[in-house]
């Protein structure tokens, strides 16, 4: 790998641009889902539960991360949403989560018509900061959502230390956290329940789709939470169990989900390992820049990066977000402004009070409201973030070529 001289000119300012090659690209699916596909249609049957497909799916993931039950879904926001159902999460009590992340963390929270309650974050990690979740929680108080953003793992010792302390549920959102690792154990075996998400932007893909863990083994709660994916559906005894004595979804997975999951879970352990190796490189490159602070790995931590979000110090830098963003993408590196464009607390949903058309439940329950402020550090991180790319197609160099440029446009953009 050779070392890029640094020219000082920007590319932006008419100078040669960092990076000349393209990124390394590939394909995400080939022949191993193609037979995986086939031998869906040829059971005769798309039915999870006649078919082999799902059923194997989970069995290769449960094995994968080691645990005894998982229960597939149709999408990872279903994942969450069966997570809450099953620990009966339910009407006014509050959930704590955090307030960087997908909508998908949040509609769970809401169709149990519980209360979102948003905790700050650690303004490296972008995890949330369990001092802050303890300052949240009241009688109303039923459980933490934790998101480990990014594929970095939150600081699960303390969490489970407050969830034991005050009787709560915890559940994982581990939609951008696959094969992530805290203290030696994946995320989404830690908590009671681990939600994870198969849509086509995470590391993998089955077109749409998600799991949910059962973490405590045991087997009530594991055919509760099953159920509760299938409309309360009771398929595992001498016959089928139809009674309904609570409302739940049906957020079944097809068997060609189940299929293409299959053939991409064999690829998983490579494609984390990819991409924590390509992220931790980023941030011995750029570490000792005082105009940039890196992705900050949780302690005991290893991260397996879905993106590298860097924040700009700008007290040390004569430029905006914008002329960095911008600068660095003309160098070849291409490269956003910030994640989502604001806390999800400042969402139209949240500002109005409605999560339900017409209506201000569950949010009257205890007139709780979202303003600006609530969460310091996580509006901070949005404003200052300049959010990488990260595949695990890149080549090494791709990654050297990232560094180069991220150090070229700091260093000249840095206050002397
Ligand atoms: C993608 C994502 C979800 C939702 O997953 P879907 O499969 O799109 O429903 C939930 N939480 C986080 C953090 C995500 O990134």
């Amino acid at each position: 790998m050779t070392e890029k001289v640094i020219t000082e000119k920007l590319a932006i300012h008419g100078g040669a641009k960092v990076k000349t090659t393209s990124f390394g690209e590939g394909k995400r699916f080939g022949i191993e889902e193609a037979t995986q596909l086939l031998e869906a249609l040829e059971q005769n049957t798309l039915f999870y539960h006649q078919g082999n497909k799902v059923k194997t799916f989970l069995n290769d993931f449960n094995q994968l991360v080691g645990v005894k039950y998982s229960v597939a879904t149709s999408s990872g926001t279903a994942a969450i949403h069966v997570a809450l159902g099953a620990a009966g999460i339910s009407v006014g009590d509050e959930v704590i989560t955090g307030p960087i992340t997908d909508q998908g963390t949040l509609i769970g929270i809401l169709y149990q018509n519980a209360i979102p309650v948003f905790a700050d974050l650690l303004p490296h990690t972008y995890n949330m900061d369990p001092a802050a979740i303890e300052s949240k929680i009241t009688e109303r108080t039923k459980a933490i959502l934790v998101v480990h953003l990014a594929g970095n793992p939150s600081d699960m010792d303390a969490i489970m230390e407050i969830a034991r302390k005050h009787h709560l549920i915890v559940i994982e959102d581990c939609a951008q956290s696959y094969m992530a690792k805290y203290k030696g154990k994946y995320v989404g075996t830690i908590g009671d329940y681990g939600c994870f998400s198969t849509n086509d932007f995470k590391h993998i893909s089955t077109g749409d789709g998600g799991m949910v863990t059962v973490n405590s083994g045991d087997e009530d709660d594991f055919l509760k939470t099953h159920a509760f994916a299938d409309k309360n559906y009771q398929r595992f005894g001498q016959s089928v169990q139809r009674d309904l004595h609570y409302v739940a979804p049906n957020y079944r997975m097809t068997e060609l989900q189940g299929a293409v999951g299959i053939a991409q879970l064999k690829k998983l352990p490579w494609i984390c390992e990819q991409r924590r190796q390509f992220g931790d490189r980023i941030t011995a490159g750029i570490k000792d820049l005082p105009g940039v602070a890196a992705h900050e790995v949780t302690e005991g931590g290893e991260c397996t990066y879905w993106f590298y979000m860097l924040r700009l110090n700008e007290a040390n830098l004569t430029c905006t977000r914008e002329q960095f963003s911008k600068a660095l993408l003309e160098e070849g590196i291409p490269n956003s402004a910030g994640y989502i464009p604001d806390v999800v607390y400042m969402q139209p949903m949240f500002q109005a009070r409605q999560a339900y058309l017409n209506s201000h439940f569950p949010f009257d329950i205890t007139g709780i409201t979202y303003d600006r402020g609530l969460c310091p550090n996580a509006e901070e991180i949005l404003q200052t973030a300049i959010r990488l790319r990260v595949s695990e197609f890149f080549t090494a160099q791709d990654i050297e070529d990232m560094i180069a440029g991220i150090r070229k446009v700091e260093q000249y953009y840095r206050k002397k």
